[in-house]
């Protein structure tokens, strides 16, 4: 058990978690957004983000520092946290990047831990190796090991009460990045990034960065704090954080904004293309386009920075309340709908569904079914596991409604789109109160036929009887042989006729 983190609710594999740093002598509730701070540029001052956007934590780089003479005397004599004059707690990267971007740094683990150390940080880093996506197997596994290296002497520097990072790579392989996850966790370490997912995000490769960090929670445990190195955008905030990642790092908002670039939770617009603001944060209600074009280049992007980070706070704000609610799926749904890219990490997400099964909760506010996404949802996949501990003898019938004639049946169970069948008592409860469309599309038909087959293949012994209310085929061929099917529009149309004949006949 990890004692400085702490997981308070939960939605899938998402949390509200709560992030004990000792030496800054605060909690940090999590999600939580690390604004980045450049040293060198002033784009919206520490203080700022501590009291006008309720940052609790930011990060910097501490390579930079030590490479300054003016920076590092500076930090080396007040601190870090009089000269940025921030509060809250303070994260300091160690110059990985730098060596991923440059392929050489001067300074080593137990060197910059050190000076982490010296200059008042509170969660520092090791010198890790930023694996890029798509290298070859052998160059992954090499760079694990360095990374590997670069854990086992931090582990062995004495830095008291800082806390410190332990970097997950393996680039674009699972089963590299499970194994980082594994031996990361294994450590004595106490934050888990998930490193070199920027070039993944950079090129819209959502499914990809899923995967890597599906595989890389796989390895670490459920305790683990987890952070997802470099991303900030808004559009995937709720995506990353179902999978459960706990802290995330913006540059972005001041680096989208040096370009005039202006971050919605739908994606990325050019000020330039701007007619409209679509957002109610101060910067956007008080300056229309006009305005903040009409503002000239530095203020404009200060002004473009101070959005984005609203926006991007917001969205934090607003998936935080979502898994209180219980609906965070919904959410991330919904945010799905805005790039073919994000609809594509929204289904890797499904296709990790057992592992989201594992962390989800058992029962939720409300099930909206909102997409053909939908059916694939943890709460379907464990509504099918449980038919191995639902007993069903005799000849049962399963029905979406009526009941056909001249049959005798020792039980009656509904069947429901997208779970499949259950016995009537469980009708009342999470996840089978779902609201479901009645215009419902192929995916909820197979699913319910899913469910029916399980059902079949867990009780060999006993007669069963679909009555389906107008199924496409490929629903009805995922019944097994073994099930009676009976059309109740067909049913309804016999009773129909039946009748009208019964009324002819006493004329
Ligand atoms: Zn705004």
């Amino acid at each position: 058990m990890r004692d400085h983190f702490e997981i308070r609710d939960g939605d899938l594999a998402g949390r509200i978690g709560r992030l004990t740093v000792p030496r800054a002598g605060v909690t940090v509730e999590t999600p939580a957004l690390l604004p980045v701070v450049n040293p060198n540029i002033d784009t919206v001052s520490p203080a700022r983000l501590e009291s006008e956007f309720g940052a609790e934590i930011l990060i910097t780089n501490s390579y930079i520092i030590k490479k300054n003479d003016h920076l590092r005397e500076e930090a080396l004599d007040v601190g870090l946290h009089e000269m940025l004059d921030f509060d809250g707690a303070i994260m300091t990267d160690s110059g990985s990047f730098q060596l991923a971007e440059y392929g050489e740094i001067d300074t080593t683990t137990e060197e910059i831990l050190q000076f982490q150390h010296d200059i008042g940080t509170d969660i520092a880093t090791p010198v890790d190796i930023p694996t890029p996506p798509d290298v070859d197997r052998q160059q992954a596994e090499d760079d694990l090991e360095i990374t590997k290296q670069a854990i086992a002497d931090a582990e062995a520097v004495d830095t008291g009460e800082m806390l410190v990072n332990a970097p997950v790579q393996g680039s674009t392989y699972p089963d590299l990045r499970e194994e980082a996850g594994r031996h990361a966790y294994e450590s004595d370490l106490d934050v888990f990034p998930v490193g070199a997912v920027v070039p993944m995000m950079n090129a819209y490769r959502y499914g990809d960065m899923v995967d890597a960090v599906a595989a890389a929670k796989r390895g670490l445990g459920v305790d683990a704090p987890v952070h997802l190195f470099g991303a900030g955008h808004p559009m995937m905030l709720a995506l990353a954080v179902a999978l459960g990642c706990d802290l995330f790092d913006s540059a972005a908002y001041a680096l989208y904004a040096r370009d005039g670039r202006y971050l919605t939770v739908r994606g990325t617009e050019h000020l330039e293309d701007l007619d409209y603001l679509p957002c109610t944060c101060p910067i956007c209600t008080e300056y229309s386009p006009d305005d903040l074009r009409a503002k000239g280049d530095k203020r404009q992007e200060k002004l473009l920075a101070e959005h984005n980070l609203h926006v991007t706070f917001a969205e934090l704000r607003r998936i935080k309340q979502a898994i209180r609610d219980g609906d965070l799926m919904e959410l991330v749904e919904e945010r799905a709908r805005s790039h073919p890219a994000m609809l594509d990490g929204f289904r890797a997400l499904l296709d990790h569904t057992d592992q989201l099964e594992r962390e989800d909760p058992a029962s939720k506010g409300a099930f909206f079914y909102v997409s053909n996404e939908s059916a694939y949802r943890p709460e379907v996949a464990r509504h099918h596991d449980r038919m191995d501990r639902l007993t069903a003898e005799g000849n049962v019938l399963l029905t979406e409604g009526g009941i056909p004639s001249g049959d005798e049946f020792d039980a009656a169970w509904r069947v429901v789109p997208p779970f499949g069948p259950f016995p009537r008592a469980l009708s009342e409860t999470y996840p089978l109160t779902a609201e479901v469309p009645d215009r419902l599309d192929r995916d909820a038909y197979e699913q319910a036929a899913r469910g029916v087959a399980r059902l079949a293949e867990e009780n060999p012994d006993t007669t069963f009887t679909l009555a389906h209310d107008d199924w496409p085929e490929s629903a009805l061929d995922l019944v097994p042989d073994s099930v009676d099917v009976e059309s109740l529009t067909e049913v309804t149309e016999m009773l129909a006729d039946a009748a009208a004949s019964d009324v002819s006949t006493d004329e």
